[in-house]
């Protein structure tokens, strides 16, 4: 993880190494940026970095010892963790933060902290109270709050904290990081269009409705060589008629997906992402459509999709506007 913020959040992990490093961390820090950015890992390293007996010269944390470990699976006394990102942080949650926050360490290492995922996720009078031992730190403890929606957080909440920013990787830096995840690099190319964050990239790559919607755009291509007529069938036939109806809507959503990155790659004359991407594009040129005239109807499609229960009647919809366009 260290050497990831390092590499891919240089900004935020520069910030909390010199703070390390003298040994002077502040009593809050807001740890602000974009969903997928992993500053749950972040924040983790961090109150590790507190607190671990092995810190390596920079004052990170070893991330293997006991220490470490109890505090990442949430075990460690002397570090408390609420989490809103799944659902809203109770009253009583705040509440019991309070009481923490007055009780003196119980491990030998002294230092406390906590951790508040998603902070933006509590009402006005429970944020308010966590301002009140914001502001008035009955003792030396660490605050580390993270946010995806820091505009959603009270104004004198944010003064209080020392703000470490998270950055959206851009679209190759997302591409990057998935094929260092172990993404083929057409699945990383497709799924950067498409996915906000490398575990939801890694996740869908695995899924059979999204590689076998990939294998039925390109085989889609190939049947459009011989006319419009035969690659709408193909769809229509053998690719969707013969999907489990459970997943029809899923692999029929990532069909426009793919087919989106494919006809912008055609129109900007993209090549060397994988073999078989550059075959497909090579037939799709050989065919009838243009890149332009589809990729109006297939985000028209996509939109479509959103609203419609019946992924069969879009796609039959599909293939009349396709026969019209040629
Ligand atoms: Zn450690």
């Amino acid at each position: 993880m260290k050497d990831w913020m390092r590499e891919h959040q240089p900004v935020a992990y520069r910030m909390l190494e010199n703070d390390l490093r003298k040994n002077q961390t502040s009593c809050a820090y807001l740890f602000a940026g974009p969903k997928g950015t992993r500053k749950r890992e972040a924040a983790v390293l961090f109150a590790q970095s507190l607190v671990c007996p092995n810190t390596d010269e920079d004052g990170w944390a070893c991330g293997e010892c006991d220490v470490c470990e109890r505090i990442r699976t949430g075990n460690f006394a002397d570090i408390k963790i609420l989490d809103g990102s799944e659902k809203m942080i109770k009253k009583e949650e705040v509440a019991d933060l309070q009481e923490y926050c007055a009780k003196t360490a119980l491990e030998e290492y002294g230092e406390k902290a906590y951790i508040i995922y998603s902070v933006d996720n509590m009402t006005l009078s429970s944020m308010n109270s966590i301002l009140k031992f914001l502001e008035e730190p009955e003792q030396k403890i660490t605050a580390i709050l993270t946010t995806d929606n820091p505009e959603r957080l009270l104004p004198t909440v944010v003064s209080r904290c020392k703000t470490v920013p998270f950055y959206k990787p851009s679209g190759i830096e997302l591409e990057k990081q998935a094929m260092e995840m172990g993404l083929t690099a057409l699945d990383a190319h497709i799924l950067a269009e498409n996915v906000d964050d490398t575990d939801m990239m890694k996740q869908t790559s695995e899924k059979e409705t999204y590689q076998s919607a990939v294998t039925v755009w390109l085989e889609f291509v190939k049947h459009l060589r011989h006319g419009v007529y035969a690659g709408v069938y193909y769809l229509e036939e053998d690719a969707f008629g013969s999907t489990d109806k459970s997943k029809v809507k899923e692999t029929f959503s990532w069909f426009l997906s793919a087919g989106c990155v494919f006809l912008k790659d055609c129109l900007e004359n993209k090549t060397g992402i994988s073999e078989k991407w550059d075959e497909g594009l090579a037939h799709f040129r050989e065919g009838p459509c243009s890149a332009k005239e589809m990729m109006i109807v297939l985000l028209q499609c996509k939109d479509d999709l959103l609203v419609s229960a019946n992924a069969n009647l879009l796609i039959d919809r599909l293939g009349y506007e396709l026969n019209k366009e040629a």
